[in-house]
């Protein structure tokens, strides 16, 4: 079903099984004596998620293909590099004293949970009603218990997050470390300068924040298309032209940059490289090499 204004989910629907299927990959990551990751909620949460697909990949009953883009190789090492750049990116912040945290679009993300926090420090998670409420009540029952002092807001971000966040508790005159992984291109443009805004507006100096980088300019208009058709071949059903918001759109740099954050760029083959990967041969997975991950400060 085409996105509409005002749209909704669960975990196993519409955008929501897109948190599901990365939820997947950790789990794969974070599986055997070699593992990548170490996410140990991430493989019953996709469980408790349900979706067929997804508990299959994760037994390893299906999934077996030499597409070089999902071999399980391959996809342990993606999501490796992303998980990776997000989790550091908490652990420096952590480092230069920032003790509140936000994780925008938090999906079935558990750093929450798995992090090693310093004390004091506060974790707000937003993302819409039914996920929040999914992955509080199974963890919950899975007895995780959160390292950090956690508060949810369950809302859309298309919506007024910032005064929800705020009657939450959040403290806009402290420094704040911001991650949106995996959630840009799930919003309308103007919503994703919004959101930009918004953070900024809550941002006292020595904020943080990290997110993908995609350079549309090197990205063909029908890579969505190609990206579904592809993922089909592991199985999934998840319509990702269908969810994704494509299109021109302002540069996540550039627009931060533009309200005044110091932003640094490292783009894919170089967050492949900083773990000894290398990106694979392949068309789509070459067009990202303009992208990558970003990270800024604010003075
Ligand atoms: N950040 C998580 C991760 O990397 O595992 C989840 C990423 S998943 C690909 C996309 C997430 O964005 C989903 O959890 C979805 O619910 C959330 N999301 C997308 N648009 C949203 C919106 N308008 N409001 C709230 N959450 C949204």
């Amino acid at each position: 079903m085409a996105r509409t204004d005002n749209d909704t989910w669960d975990l196993a629907s519409s955008v929501g099984a897109t948190a599901t299927a990365v939820a997947t990959s950790r789990a794969i990551a974070s599986e055997g004596p070699e593992a990548l990751l170490n996410d140990p909620w991430a493989a019953p949460l996709v469980r408790a998620v349900g979706i067929d697909t997804f508990v299959k990949l994760l037994e390893g009953e299906i999934g077996d293909t030499d597409d070089p883009l999902l071999t399980r190789r391959a996809m342990k090492e993606q999501i490796t590099v992303r998980t990776r750049f997000f989790d550091d990116f908490f652990v420096e912040a952590a480092e230069a004293g920032v003790r509140q945290v936000v994780i925008l679009a938090s999906g079935l993300d558990t750093r929450a949970y798995r992090l090693p926090w310093r004390a004091g420090t506060v974790v707000y998670e937003i993302d819409q009603p039914d996920v929040i409420e999914f992955k509080t009540r199974t963890l919950a029952d899975l007895g995780a218990e959160p390292a950090a002092k956690r508060r949810t807001v369950a809302i859309d971000l298309r919506d007024d997050w910032p005064s929800a966040l705020k009657a939450t508790g959040f403290d806009a005159q402290q420094a704040t470390a911001w991650i949106a992984e995996g959630l840009l291109v799930y919003l309308p443009p103007e919503a994703q300068d919004r959101l930009f805004d918004d953070i900024s507006a809550l941002s006292a100096p020595g904020s943080r924040i990290a997110t993908e980088h995609m350079d549309m300019r090197n990205i063909p208009s029908d890579w969505a298309e190609k990206l579904t058709e592809r993922s089909r071949r592991i199985g999934s059903n998840i319509n990702l032209a269908e969810l994704f918001y494509t299109g021109e759109r302002n540069s996540a740099a550039e627009y931060l940059t533009g309200l005044g954050w110091r932003v640094t760029v490292r783009n894919t083959e170089q967050a492949y490289a900083a773990h000894g990967f290398v990106v694979p041969d392949d068309e789509l997975a070459a067009f990202g090499n303009a992208s990558g991950y970003l990270s800024a400060v604010l003075r």
